[in-house]
């Protein structure tokens, strides 16, 4: 091989040799890279990792304030042992490890729970690499900590789904309302279609309510219908449907019930309530009307049979049950 000619140094004038004054700037250059490399990944707020199978080789120092383990202590644990996930993926995470020991070349990005010393998990987006390090082929991790970032997106879909709900719920009684109603009768409907059951309606107005209204004041009215909310909720099952239906009427729906059952249901919460203190010194009733599903019932032909049963015990005497098929 032939270098250039060689050069005067123009301080001394001493000839010096080519490749030495190469060498140096090359040796300057490299100082220089490995002088900001090092200060990138000592001041990188990511972890950085560099691990074989059996454990992790290199570990920057944001890894120890990270994880509370002492360098140390990291460069003594596997590769996997910071990782909480399930049997599947930290068998994948195992097997990528063994490709990346062979030389396979890929980039691999995913979000994992990250377990620290003290036991608490934080939320870590890993991206690895394979390298070349100290003579074997390893992988190279950078966790960024998204623990914030995750939060705040389940609280949203927290939120959301509070909001759904919400929209689903009678401000007043906190039962369901209209909308929700109608929404399960059309889901319970198309089950009977699809898995041959049966279900049960009752509906039920407060008697009088006008006169309650008119007598203790719309507040107290108001109270009334919590109330009674109250009562007749903590006597159904939790598979029972209840909704607001309107003003002070009310809508149940009972799965896989049959009209006997729904009958002898229908009485209990008649008598509860008759026998309820509303602490007005009146007795409060309700008149109910039940009806059971058949093929090709709409949510518009059974509540219909519901709402005549019911308008027979009105016309029938009140605090009272009439029934429908
Ligand atoms: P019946 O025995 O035939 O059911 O007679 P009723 O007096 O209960 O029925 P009517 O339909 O004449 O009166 C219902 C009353 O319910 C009228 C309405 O002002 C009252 N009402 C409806 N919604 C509310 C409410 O949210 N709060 C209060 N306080 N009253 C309400
Ligand atoms: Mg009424
Ligand atoms: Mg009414």
């Amino acid at each position: 091989m032939r270098y250039p000619a060689a050069e005067k140094d123009m301080d001394n004038g001493l000839e010096v040799s080519p490749d030495a004054t190469e060498l140096a700037k090359l040796k300057d250059a490299i100082e220089k890279e490995n002088e900001i490399l090092k200060a990138i990944i000592d001041n990188s707020p990511a972890i950085i990792v560099i691990y074989n199978d059996k454990s992790i080789l290199y570990a920057n120092p944001y890894t120890a304030s990270f994880t509370g383990y002492t360098m140390e202590e990291a460069v003594k644990m596997g590769p996997l042992d910071f990782i909480d996930a399930d049997k599947d993926t930290l068998k994948l995470l195992g097997e990528q490890i063994q490709r990346r020991g062979r030389g396979e070349i890929f980039q691999s990005s995913m979000m994992h729970r990250f377990r620290k010393k003290d036991g608490s998990l934080s939320w870590v987006k890993m991206t690895t690499n394979t390298i070349f390090y100290n003579n074997e082929w390893a992988g190279l991790g950078i966790f960024m900590d998204i623990t914030d970032k995750v939060k705040r997106e389940s609280e949203i879909i927290k939120e959301k789904d509070e909001m759904a709900l919400l929209s689903q719920k009678d401000s007043l009684t906190g039962a369901y309302n209209r909308r929700a109603s109608d929404f399960r009768l059309s889901a319970m409907i198309n089950k009977a279609l699809s898995a041959q059951t049966d279900f049960s309606l009752i509906l039920f107005d407060i008697d009088d309510f006008k006169y309650f209204n008119d007598t203790y004041g719309h507040q107290a009215g108001d109270t009334i219908l919590m109330e009674i909310s109250r009562v007749i909720e903590a006597n159904l099952r939790a598979q029972d449907f209840f909704a607001r239906y309107g003003g002070e009427e009310f809508i149940i729906i009972i799965p896989e019930g049959n009209t006997q059952k729904a009958l002898e249901l229908a009485e209990r919460l008649r008598k509860v309530t008759e026998g309820h203190d509303f602490t007005i010194g009146e007795k409060i009733t309700i008149s109910l009307g039940v009806t059971t599903y058949k093929t090709g019932d709409t949510p518009q032909t059974i509540t219909y049979r519901a709402d005549q049963a019911m308008y027979a015990a009105k016309k029938n005497g009140k605090n009272r049950i009439e029934i429908y098929i």
